[in-house]
Order: structure tokens, then sequence, then C-alpha cells
């Protein structure tokens, strides 16, 4: 039976995220499923939201966490994609779907768009409603640890398909939080020719090489432009900036003729740069934002096994130890950490 309250991690204002009972949120319309979250993984923007002063704004007294998988427990009597009992991933961004970005099949540029677990009520709690068309059936067989991926996965892939590899080519990942190693693993499972993975902190750069995932290049004591130079001659066919302000340095790296995918985001970062780079160079620069129409790869990545995703996973927590999960985050002292409500 579904109980009438439930353990939840409520953003209260800032600084402030508290472990409390609430009610079980009820389907109150009929596109709606309930689900018994089974694992929910935390994101750089939770550290972000609950940091003083914070780096993303969250709404106050909403429960955060927005990359998870759970059990279908109810459905409103409209949706009949799904079925109780139905392991599903959420896209967290639930769109409209009637305003004029949506018919042009950008849900992810939608009007009116809802951040569960940033505006609205998420993960971060034993049981979390949702809207049917944002739920993906994932199957069973896929770890409830690594299922909780799928959100991260489905925005690279979004970036991937923008850039669109060939086997053999070469990219530079800049950035080696969980999103970079995950930008890498992608690329490399395109038939990646050589990954570039630049970071400068120290736990980033030693789960990179654990990871085999290319030359791994250590910002603070080598420069990134050169290691490419010396080992493609031209710069690489793909370069990703996976923090939101090395645009410049992406540029630099990048071959004639290559791509840039900007992923990272930091609403503070202007860059100064020559523009007539982009014009000599003939480059193409993407940016990529959340997941498009993506969740379907991700499944389909997740349930074949293509990427080692347990390797990402650091620690599986309690939800009563979320405050340490996401302190120890926070000094970057962990790749991915799970919570299991
Ligand atoms: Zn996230
Ligand atoms: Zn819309």
């Amino acid at each position: 039976m579904i109980p009438e309250t439930m353990r939840a991690a409520v953003f209260e204002g800032e600084g402030k995220l508290t472990l409390k009972s609430v009610p079980v949120p009820q389907i109150e319309r009929d596109d709606q499923v309930l689900l018994k979250v089974e694992a929910v993984s935390i994101c750089g923007t939770d550290v972000h939201i609950v940091a003083v002063p914070p780096g993303y704004i969250a709404t106050p007294n909403t429960i955060l966490g927005h990359e998870f998988v759970g059990k279908v427990v109810a459905r409103g009597a409209a949706v009949s994609h799904l079925e109780p009992g139905d392991h599903v991933v959420v896209n967290p961004n639930d769109y409209c779907g009637v305003c004029t970005y949506c018919r042009k099949n950008l849900p992810n540029q939608c009007e009116r768009i809802v951040a569960l677990g940033i505006h609205a009520d998420g993960a971060f709690a034993e049981y979390c409603r949702v809207s049917g068309k944002v739920a993906y059936k994932i199957d069973r067989s896929v770890p409830v640890e690594q299922a909780a991926f799928a959100e991260p996965l489905a925005c690279v892939i979004n970036g991937t398909q923008k850039v669109r590899l060939q086997p053999g080519e070469t990219a530079a990942v800049i950035g080696g939080g969980p999103i970079g190693l995950l930008m890498a693993m992608m690329l490399k499972a395109s038939g990646a020719g050589k990954i570039f993975l630049a970071d400068r902190a120290p736990f980033r750069l030693e789960a990179a090489r654990k990871l085999g995932l290319g030359r791994v290049v250590d910002v603070s004591t080598e420069s990134l432009a050169d290691v490419v130079r010396a080992e493609t001659g031209i710069g690489v066919d793909v370069a990703a900036d996976m923090v939101g302000s090395q645009l410049p340095l992406a540029l630099d790296v990048v071959r004639k003729d290559g791509k840039v995918v900007v992923f990272g985001v930091n609403t503070r970062a202007t860059a100064e740069f020559p523009q007539s780079l982009v014009t000599f160079k003939e480059l193409q620069v993407l940016g990529t934002w959340l997941a498009n129409a993506t969740f379907p790869e991700a499944v389909r990545v997740l349930e074949s096994g293509l990427l080692d995703i347990n390797s990402l996973i650091t620690e599986t927590i309690p939800l009563e130890q979320i405050h340490r999960g996401l302190e120890r985050l926070a000094r970057g002292e962990a790749v991915k950490i799970i919570v299991k409500p």
C-alpha cells in the first residue's frame, strides 16, 4: 500500500536542505503517474542549488532530485503506455507540448518548461509524481544505480548527435566531471580514434586515468594545446567544452573545419577570442542544452551495457546521508553519488 507520508529532502531557501516528513503526492491529472523512487543521482546542479551563495536558483520548498529511476505504482486514467510495476526513467524537464518550440520538436526549448527537482517536486523522496509523457520505460535488467544515469546521458547524447563524430576521429573533452567522463565514454563508443581529457582536479584526473578513456591531460602542469598539436599534428576533429568557460581553448585545439560543442554552463563566463579564428578555420560551433528527443537512445545505451557506468559510481547512500553526499561532491571527492530513498 502507498503510505500517506514519506521522507524527502526539501530545499527550504538559501543553503537549507531539510530532511522531513511530507505527504506522498497524489495523482491529480489523468496523464500523471506516481513512481516509487528506486535510485536518484546527485547532480552538480543540486550542489550549486544548496551552495551559499547559490550557483543555481531553485524554487524554495521544493523537493530536489532530477536524475532518477522509479517504479510505477499508480497511473492516471489517460496513461496507456505504462503499467504498474514498470521501471521508468524520467525527463525532468516537463514540456507543455503546444508552444511554438514544442511544435518544432524542440521540447528542451519549451516556453513553459517545468524542471522537476528544481522548480517542482523531484525525487530526493520515496515517491515522485510525473507526467506520463516524460516517463520512459527501461528494462528491469538494468541495475537501478545505472538507470539513474539516463538523464545526464540523454543530455550528453543530445551533444554527441550534434557533432556526429566518425570512427577514427579525434576529440578533446575539456572538463573531467561526471558529464565530461560520460561525454568521453560516448565519443569512445562512437569510435573515436583518440580522446584527450583535460582537467586540473586530482580526484577527477585519477578517475579519468582509471577509466582508460584516452590521454589524460593535467592542465595545471601541461598545455592541452601543446599535447594535442604534438599528438595530432593539426588539432582534434571535435572539441567539447564541458566547463562552460573554455570556448577559447576549444577553438584553439580544434582542427580547421572541425566542430566545437559547448556543453558546460557558466552564466558568468564571457569569452574573448579573435572572431576571425572561426572564419579562417571554418569552424562549426554548436551549443547543446538539456536532452531533446534523446531519452530513447539513452535508455537503449543503458540497456545494451555499452558504457561502463558502474565505474562512475563512487558511492551509494541512503536518503538520510544526502548532506554528506552533497558535501563530498562539493569537495570534488566523488564522481557520482547515488541515493536510494
Ligand atoms: Zn543534472
Ligand atoms: Zn512547450
